[in-house]
């Protein structure tokens, strides 16, 4: 990162940033070119790994060509706001971002959607009962990291 004293690095305060994002944009190559769409998310983390958590329809442009096995590239941010500067070339954007790769599962087991689909709705904070059958029309996957980076202009 050529400016290294914006790189976030601890994994505390990554985890942090992640979590107070809203929505995860997602961006993959297709077989229409390149494709970037935004998403709610869960998120966990464990021992070895960072997992986000998505649902959609499965009809439409990302449900035909996200499977199993797609690599994606992610971007994520939050806390922006206009860093008046004295002449308009001093103007700036504070903010936290988080961009990476990762490879897409999709989840078929259904206990497993529930439990990733119970994850997007913690994020927002909704933590209501899930039907005891979901629907067949949705496509619920995750994404594992493969590669992430983290930065901050306070
Ligand atoms: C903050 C936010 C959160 C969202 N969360 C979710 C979510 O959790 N799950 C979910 O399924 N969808 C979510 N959406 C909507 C999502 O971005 C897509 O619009 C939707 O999933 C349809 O995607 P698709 O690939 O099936 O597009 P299609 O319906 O097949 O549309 C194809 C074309 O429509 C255009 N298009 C599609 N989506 C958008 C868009 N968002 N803005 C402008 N043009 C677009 C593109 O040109 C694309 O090539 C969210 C959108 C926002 C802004």
């Amino acid at each position: 990162m050529r400016r290294s004293d914006r790189e976030i690095t601890d994994p505390n305060r990554l985890k942090e940033v992640i979590e107070s994002c809203f929505c995860c944009r997602l961006g993959f190559f297709d077989g229409e070119g390149v494709y970037i769409v935004p998403l709610c998310f869960g998120y966990e983390e464990t021992e070895t790994e960072r997992i986000f958590y998505f649902h959609s329809a499965k009809e439409g442009r990302k449900g035909k060509w996200l499977h199993t096995g797609t690599k994606v590239g992610f971007e994520l941010d939050t806390g922006h706001y206009l860093k008046e500067g004295a002449n308009a070339c001093s103007y700036s954007a504070g903010y936290q971002s988080v961009i990476g790769t990762g490879r897409i599962t999709v989840i078929e087991d259904e206990e497993k959607k529930k439990d990733a689909l119970a994850k997007i709705l913690s994020h927002y904070g909704v933590f209501a009962p899930l039907p005891g059958k979901l629907s067949a029309k949705l496509l619920i996957y995750q994404m594992t990291v493969e590669t992430l980076s983290g930065k901050e202009n306070k």
